[in-house]
């Protein structure tokens, strides 16, 4: 059945716990892991922050090249799959080389989306997605004097305040009225906005970038809302777009992200696809929906590798993010959408509390700053689907972890 094996396209979070994931269910027969990327498969989300602070610090990989070699998986780096010929069973890499699969799996993540605004192209213009890009932009920032963030989000605001602690001038450009409109609630977002500039940089909200301009092919300024601000640096971080290329011209079913099953199945059989570049249907939500996390990568490869070893179980996992920006930690749970009603517990003032997010009476999401212990409940709570009333949750004096242990015994 396994003669010519499984091949991952992909060597990020999910990519590299698919393959460890394989073999933790039994799969022995052939099994490679194809990145476009030279280095072993790493931590992505250290490059916005303590990579980026510290020359000195090495990429983090997720698991030591001796654990590929030891579980006979192959790892071939540094090496893009241009196509997929999902009847045939074959891709074809970069360097014209051929390579047949019994089961595939997509794991190639996303690509930062860049503007087309002129001047995008001017050195000095980062975007910050793989390994390469956070050298340049690390080697860069060692020097620049004036850095513009476009863009307001979460990989934009934890460069920003890697460069405010490596003392430059940062500004950060944002279309909307709010910093992280797409994920957090308001009173997070008013939170950050005096959090950055308490440390020292300029956020502009409302203020979309008009161009990039360049003296001898080198950024010097961006131009935004009739103002020129100088920049030397510019680091775009507007969002990605998921890499769905080959798998559309595969034919595979595509729309905003590989279209897969709740078992991650594509509409090619044999083909699993997982992580950042898929649309998966969320049962809470009853739509679908493509998520951009380690957690959810990490969980759909565990469902993927079920999925192809013929034993398929639904994808039904709450999901969690996670973002660290100066010295304060933002982590979420659950997904906010819909929601009515928001209480807040703790004291916004301490920079430590939590808002939970309500739909009439159920819990539906919770951001939390400086409060790993309400964003843990959090995840037990809407994992059992249990939702404490919005006062309870507001409530200091109720122990909520107690409670969560509580309710779910009865
Ligand atoms: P990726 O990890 O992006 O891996 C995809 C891999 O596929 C890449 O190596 C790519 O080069 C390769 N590839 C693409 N196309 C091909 C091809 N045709 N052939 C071969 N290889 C190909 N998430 C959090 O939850 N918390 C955080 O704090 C956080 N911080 C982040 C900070 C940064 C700077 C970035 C960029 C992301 C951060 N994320 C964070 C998001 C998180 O890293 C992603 O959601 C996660 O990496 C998705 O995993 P993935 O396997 O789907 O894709």
């Amino acid at each position: 059945m396994f003669e010519n094996g499984i091949i991952i396209v992909g060597g990020g979070h999910g990519g590299s716990q698919l393959a460890a994931s394989l073999r933790s269910e039994g799969y022995d027969g052939p099994l490679r892991l194809v990145t476009a990327e030279g280095d072993i498969p790493y931590q992505r989300p250290p490059l916005s922050k303590a990579y980026l602070k510290d020359p000195a610090h090495d990429l983090l990989p997720l698991r030591p090249e001796s654990f590929y070699d030891k579980n006979g998986i192959q790892l071939i780096l540094a090496s893009e799959v241009e196509s997929i010929d999902a009847g045939a069973r074959t891709l074809r890499l970069s360097d014209g080389a051929v390579l047949a699969f019994d089961g595939l799996a997509i794991a190639t993540g996303a690509r930062p989306r860049m503007p087309p605004i002129e001047g995008i192209h001017l050195a000095g213009v980062h975007a910050l997605r793989v390994a390469a890009e956070a050298r340049a932009l690390r080697d860069r920032l060692a020097t620049a004097d004036s850095v513009v963030v476009v863009g307001g989000g979460f990989i934009g605001l934890e460069v920003a305040a890697t460069a405010r602690l490596l003392g430059r001038k940062v500004t950060v450009l944002e279309a909307a009225d709010r910093l992280m409109g797409r994920v957090v609630a308001p009173e997070i977002s008013r939170h950050f906005l005096g959090l950055h500039r308490g440390w020292g940089s300029d956020i502009r909200l409302g203020t979309p970038i008009g161009r990039i301009v360049g003296e001898n092919g080198r950024v010097v300024a961006v131009e935004a809302a009739g103002e020129r601000i100088p920049a030397d640096l510019v680091l775009i971080g507007i969002g990605v777009l998921p890499n769905t290329e080959i798998a559309a011209a595969a034919g595979l079913s595509t729309d905003n992200g590989i279209l897969v099953d709740d078992a991650m199945a594509t509409s090619a059989p044999g083909i699993v696809a997982i992580g950042d570049c898929v649309s998966f249907p969320h049962a809470a939500l009853g739509r679908r929906i493509r998520l951009e996390s380690v957690q959810n990568a990490v969980d759909q490869a565990k469902i993927a590798a079920r999925t192809l070893l013929g034993r398929p179980e639904p994808f039904d996992e709450v999901p969690w993010f996670w973002s660290d920006q100066g010295d304060v930690k933002l982590q979420m749970v659950g997904l906010p959408f819909g929601a009515t009603r928001s209480v807040v517990r703790g004291r916004v003032e301490d920079n430590r509390f939590s808002v939970f997010h309500f739909a009439d009476d159920r819990l539906l999401a919770i951001d939390s700053v400086n409060r790993p212990a309400d964003h843990m409940v959090g995840r037990r709570l809407l994992a059992a689907g249990l939702s404490p009333s919005p006062e309870m949750c507001a409530d200091e004096s109720v122990d909520l972890k107690g409670l969560a242990v509580k309710m779910a015994e009865t």
